[in-house]
């Protein structure tokens, strides 16, 4: 496979997370059409996605924040995403709950109740790329965790938002 990380490649700004990635064709793009996000970035997820997981949590956490950070544009299916990947961070954040607990909290989401959530003029100080540089198994989710965090923080202004619908799913 053509290695993306290959310094010769030209480099752009990803759309959603705006770190700089390989200028990839779309034929690297998202499978799902309502993800922001440049091709070079996914691709890149995919390979960070495709390495060790400690566990579960760690996965959903790498998810969940990749997704609130290649938001989109309005639509029905972005609506959906944003809303239950911000809820997955909420729960992992300020509840440490564990995947399975925040998957079956999720399945009460009140998904009618879900709208667009502008997102933040900024979209956090760490992207995909800091996690895919870091080769040591223990440091890597050290900064999936730093990235979570950082990017549930630039959603602030949305947080009292996520804690209702949140105060939802457990009826
Ligand atoms: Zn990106």
């Amino acid at each position: 496979m053509e290695n993306v990380l290959n310094p010769s490649h030209t480099l752009v700004s990803c759309v959603g997370c705006r770190a700089m990635v390989p200028d990839l064709p779309e034929r690297y793009g998202p499978a799902h059409q309502y993800l922001g996000a440049s091709p070079g970035c996914w691709h890149i997820y995919g390979e960070v996605n495709a390495r060790m997981f400690p566990s579960m949590t760690v996965r959903g956490l790498c998810a969940d924040t990749y997704m609130v950070q290649h938001p989109g544009v309005p639509s029905r299916q972005s609506i959906q995403s944003v809303a239950r990947h911000l809820l997955g961070l909420y729960w992992a954040l300020e509840h440490e709950l564990p995947f399975d607990k925040a998957v079956k909290a999720m399945s009460g989401a009140p998904v009618g109740q879900f709208v667009w959530l502008d997102p933040p003029s900024s979209p956090g100080p760490l992207t995909v790329v800091d996690v895919a540089q870091e080769t040591g198994d223990a440091a890597r989710v050290e900064v999936i965790r730093q990235w979570a965090k950082t990017t549930w923080e630039a959603w602030r202004p949305h947080h009292q938002t996520i804690r209702d619908w949140a105060s939802l799913c457990f009826p």
